[in-house]
């Protein structure tokens, strides 16, 4: 299982296709990626990675943000519909997820019991719905609903979010699962390890537990889940592909 997302100036679906590819390694059932044009537009398959490249439409030529997910099944059967991205049920909020939610449960009944529907058996999109009603009831910023739901989170997780009406940010955060980051220029690169960055950039920064990274083409701001912010140490790879 892994994540790759990537934001700035290129194409990001031929960055994001191949970066998942490199993460075959890891093991995984499904995968899936989502895009920023005027929407957030998703494509996800149960099996191999090669699957996605069956998606045809402008914006995989057009978009340069997105983020992608190979999953490995742990609550919910490999299918498409439990494949990542997930969305939120006003589609605000795209995510994708490494690890486990293991208070999903109640958290996914509290949200029932608001109303929520469910189009997945995954903890993950409990998570994204559980962001979204955050922001809502707080009437806060993606981030600050991020700090707030991850601190009730129990369990193990890299995440990517996209919100709608914000194509030039990704926000991340991570506990228990890796994450790196690609410092390119005008260009930013997420990945679960190095192997789908080297190819673009050996400037990288290791992203450690409770940790935000708000990304944008030309910035990368890192702070704890306590708001305060972190200097970013950016290493310099010596490996090569
Ligand atoms: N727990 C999530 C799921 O089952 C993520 C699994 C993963 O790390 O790929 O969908």
């Amino acid at each position: 299982c892994g994540i790759v997302a990537y934001i700035g100036k290129q194409p990001a679906f031929p960055v994001i296709l191949k970066g998942l590819k490199r993460l075959e390694y890891r093991g995984y059932d499904s995968s899936g990626i989502a895009l920023f044009g005027d929407m957030v537009n998703t494509f996800k398959k149960k099996g191999r990675v090669a699957e996605l490249e069956a998606w045809d439409e402008e914006i995989i030529s057009e978009a340069t943000v997105g983020i992608g997910h190979t999953r490995w099944a742990t609550h919910g059967e490999p299918s498409d519909a439990n494949a990542h991205p997930h969305s939120s049920n006003s589609g605000r909020l795209t995510l994708v997820h490494n690890g486990i939610i293991e208070n999903y449960a109640s958290l996914k009944q509290e949200l029932v019991q608001k109303g929520y529907t469910f189009k997945s058996e995954t903890d993950t999109e409990v998570l994204v719905n559980f962001i979204e009603d955050i922001q809502i009831n707080n009437n806060s910023s993606l981030e600050e609903a991020m700090r707030i739901a991850l601190k009730r989170v129990v369990g193990a997780y890299v995440v990517i979010v996209m919100e709608e009406g914000f194509p030039n940010r990704l926000i991340a955060a991570r506990k228990g699962s890796p994450l790196v980051i690609g410092v390119g220029e005008g260009e930013h690169f997420l990945a679960s390890d190095a192997s789908p960055i080297i190819e673009y950039t050996k400037k990288v920064i290791y992203v450690n537990d409770y940790e935000l990274a708000i990304i944008s083409p030309d910035e990368i701001i890192l702070k704890n889940l306590g708001n305060e912010p972190i200097t970013p140490y950016i290493q310099q790879l010596d490996m090569e592909l």
